[in-house]
């Protein structure tokens, strides 16, 4: 069972953001595309998951633990009655070869990969210390499971923790064949594990940017398109003509401005201005008094969720 889903990572979703409203440079771009396939791969993995794995099983989606002053990231972590697994997914896609402990593509000029390995076997061991640290002494495996079907991998070694895709199911059923079930300390130590996930950890290097040079607009849900016209409550895409709720409008639109601008104070007329000067500044104090807590007074007021 799904004990903690998986959500978009907030650096594929900053970058997402920065694309639509300003032009990433070429390694920009590449990284965004890493990012998404990355993500697209993960999604691809619980769904295989989650209809071979019907047992009893704990599976822990996108955790970002700290452990000494460590963070390390786990795409699965899967608690079975007897066995923790700790699995790195990969979208990898084409043809690479495998040489002293190093990936290279196959086609030149041979490009070296990080080997994913690498990084499984620094979370697996940092992995170790925390679970010894909240008391449990479960075995632990770890794997990194390739799941794009175009993926070959050659001159492999046999014996590394490596899962291809055509053994992906075999891989998973072999996971829940115990008849034995989940005792309750597991299910303490999910909760533990859960509650010492941190989405904010730095772990990552966003490009950097300025509020300046990004492009202020009210983008459209459905096609990210600035145009728009309201009516009433409501505003009306002008490229894919779709309805949504003003009040949605605004809440998106402040749910970015957090995300890219997590310094900058939350105001009227800081919304008003990163909305392009389109929406009502009445409008945009009813929502933000609505689903947000307000601080100080009168003009110097701002809001915070
Ligand atoms: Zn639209």
């Amino acid at each position: 069972m799904i004990y903690k889903p998986r959500t978009k990572p907030r650096e594929l979703e900053v970058y997402h953001l920065l694309n639509s409203r300003k032009n990433l440079l070429d390694n920009e771009r590449k990284h965004l595309y890493a990012l998404q396939k990355g993500y697209e791969g993960e999604l691809l993995f619980d769904n295989l998951t989650s209809s071979v794995i019907t047992s009893e099983c704990l599976i822990l989606n996108d955790l970002l633990l700290p452990h000494n002053k460590n963070t390390f990231q786990i795409d699965s972590l899967i608690i079975a009655p007897e066995t923790i697994y700790i699995i790195e997914v990969k979208n990898f896609e084409g043809d690479y070869f495998y040489e002293q402990d190093r990936l290279y593509t196959r086609v030149p000029p041979h490009s070296e990969v990080t080997n994913p390995l690498i990084q499984l076997n620094r979370s697996e061991s940092l992995c170790r210390q925390l679970l010894q640290q909240l008391g449990s002494d479960m075995t632990i495996q770890s794997f990194v499971v390739f799941v794009n079907p175009e993926f070959t991998l050659y001159q492999a070694p046999i014996n590394k923790q490596i899962v291809y895709p055509g053994q992906i199911n075999r891989f998973l059923k072999s996971i829940h064949t115990s008849s034995l079930k989940l005792d309750n300390n597991l299910y303490v130590l999910a909760d533990k594990l859960k509650s010492l996930h941190n989405p904010n950890a730095p772990f990552y290097f966003p490009p950097s940017y300025q509020y300046d040079e990004l492009q202020k607009g009210v983008p459209c849900s459905y096609c990210d398109s600035l145009e728009f016209t309201t009516k009433g409550a409501y505003c009306y895409c002008l490229v894919c003509s779709k309805k949504e709720t003003m009040e949605k409008r605004i809440l998106q639109i402040v749910h970015h401005f957090t995300m890219l601008f997590p310094e900058m104070k939350i105001t009227t007329n800081a919304i008003f201005d990163w909305g392009n000067r389109k929406l009502s500044k009445r409008a945009i104090r009813r929502v933000l008094q609505k689903h947000l807590n307000t601080k100080g007074v009168h003009q110097w007021s701002y809001y915070e969720f």
